[in-house]
């Protein structure tokens, strides 16, 4: 077998054959016949909206409420794993308002159109000498999108994207345009920061930013367990830390990244790396799950350490062209090691065929009402996968009771199976947050079948 390091397992383009790509279809510009269905970037979502809507402003957008009845939902890139999006009534695709708005070289600010895809936004604040504080695992997110569902990276110090937005612009279901920030209105803002796209249509959101930083990046294998019982000392000692457990195996990547002057030096993972990669994967999926221990170990004790520099947003984020579901909770983060043991531990045990490594990172608490790191406590997020051609519900279906065991929340992106009355009991704010929707939704013109069950509003 040749020898592949953990970006080729991660980066996975090798098998990406194996899994059909999947886009978003969208009509740009005004209105759009519906006949064309809409699916998420996993495929596993799908709808036939009645009607699409690009909006060039908010102007455009407020009277599109007035005109249309029904159902209307908010779509970003549609990267969301759980069905947040569709709806067979409208859908408003943001992919016109797009690029920086205005920025403050003082302050560190940045005002972007809430389109904005988070990768677009790396370049253009090089340029004005700012750079984001954190990103995600990929940057295909728009900017609204991803902060409407409490998007995070890795970090203890760092919270969620939402977390770092200082005001925004919103049209509401009854035209209003809205300018929101923590000092006019605490209790709004802190509420439409993550508000998966039930309060109104984000059209611009201003961020905290910082200098320009670079990034060195170092990743390498290990036993689980030693990286479980050092995880707080080795977090501690580097800006990120998070580590990809491996299933059916005693062994995980770890992936430390800190500040650097080091020269970039950043290489693609080369075609050999990625040809090992896919050769594992097959010869993997081929031997029953009881008999993989000995093998993926051998191979994961192999695995060459490696490492990278680059500029700070080339380093945060990742590409990922293999399809998969995810579902993700955050658990409070004294719980997380024992949270993932018992879930690495039903793997094994429930003999589940699954060969995607599982995410294990540290998220800071913030002040939102509605991000899962939400409140006084830093949590850990814990994500399972399973690529796309599989059905992935018989695993997340046995995983999550695990979750809730821990005291965990669903990520609002991914798979979950929670509604209104489990949510209520975990987030403080939930009851304060549907007052709010209440008042700027009465009729429920933003609420899909999934929301009307999170917020529990028969419609
Ligand atoms: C490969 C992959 C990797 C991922 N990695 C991470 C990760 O590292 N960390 C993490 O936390 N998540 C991650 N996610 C999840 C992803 O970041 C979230 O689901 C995110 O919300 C998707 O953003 P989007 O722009 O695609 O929005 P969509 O999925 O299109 O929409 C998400 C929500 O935003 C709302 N919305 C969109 N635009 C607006 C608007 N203008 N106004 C109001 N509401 C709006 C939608 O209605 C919906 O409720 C990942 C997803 C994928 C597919």
């Amino acid at each position: 077998m040749k020898p592949f390091t953990r970006r080729s397992w991660l980066s996975a383009s090798a098998i990406a054959a194996l899994i059909s790509s999947v886009p978003s279809a969208f009509a740009r510009g005004g209105v759009a016949s519906g006949s064309t269905p809409w699916r998420n970037w996993s495929g596993g979502v799908v709808a036939n909206p009645e009607g699409r809507f690009s909006p060039a402003s908010e102007d455009e957008l407020a009277s599109y409420f007035s005109k249309t009845s029904g159902v209307l939902r908010p779509v970003g890139s549609g990267h969301s794993f759980s069905p947040l999006v569709p709806t067979d009534g409208h859908l408003v695709v943001i992919d016109q308002l797009t690029g920086l708005l205005d920025h403050d070289k003082q302050a560190l600010k940045a005002t972007f159109a809430a389109g904005t895809r988070l990768g677009d936004m790396g370049p253009i604040l090089e340029s004005h000498g700012q750079a984001m504080y954190n990103l995600p695992d990929i940057d295909r997110q728009t900017l609204a999108g991803a902060t409407a569902t409490a998007t995070h990276g890795t970090g203890i110090d760092f919270g969620c994207l939402s977390s770092y937005v200082t005001a925004l612009r919103m049209v509401t279901p009854a035209g209003e345009v809205l300018d929101i920030d923590a000092d006019s209105n605490p209790e709004l803002f802190a509420a439409a920061c993550v508000s998966l796209g039930s309060l109104g249509v984000v059209t611009r959101m201003t961020i905290q930013n910082r200098t320009p930083y670079r990034l060195l990046q170092n990743s390498w294998v290990a036993k689980t367990e030693d990286l479980l019982e050092d995880f707080d000392n080795i977090a501690a000692k580097y800006r990120h830390f998070e580590i990809f457990p491996f299933t059916h195996s005693d062994y995980s990547s770890a992936l430390s990244t800190q500040h650097t002057d080091e020269a970039i030096d950043n290489p693609s993972p080369s075609v050999e790396e990625e040809a090992g990669f896919a050769q594992m994967i097959t010869q993997l999926s081929q031997v029953p799950p009881r008999d993989r221990l000995q093998m993926v170990n051998a191979i994961m004790s192999q695995t060459p350490p490696s490492q990278r520099v680059d500029t700070s947003y080339r380093i945060l984020a990742n590409v990922r062209n293999t399809r998969f579901n995810e579902m993700e909770y955050s658990v409070p983060i004294e719980a997380g090691a024992d949270c993932l043991r018992e879930v690495l531990r039903t793997i094994i045990e429930k003999e589940i065929d699954v060969v995607f490594p599982l995410e294990y990172r540290y998220v800071r608490r913030d002040d939102t009402w509605l991000s899962m790191s939400s409140g006084h406590e830093d949590h850990a997020a814990i994500s399972i996968h399973r690529a796309a051609q599989f059905a992935h519900n018989p695993y997340f279906d046995l995983i999550e009771p695990i979750f809730w065991k821990y005291g965990g929340r669903p990520h609002w992106g991914k798979v979950h199976s929670l509604d209104a009355r489990a949510l209520t009991k975990l987030y403080p704010h939930f009851r304060d947050f549907q007052e709010i929707r209440a008042s700027l939704d009465p009729t429920g013109r933003m609420l899909n079948p999934h929301l009307s069950k999170v917020f529990g509003v028969r419609t």
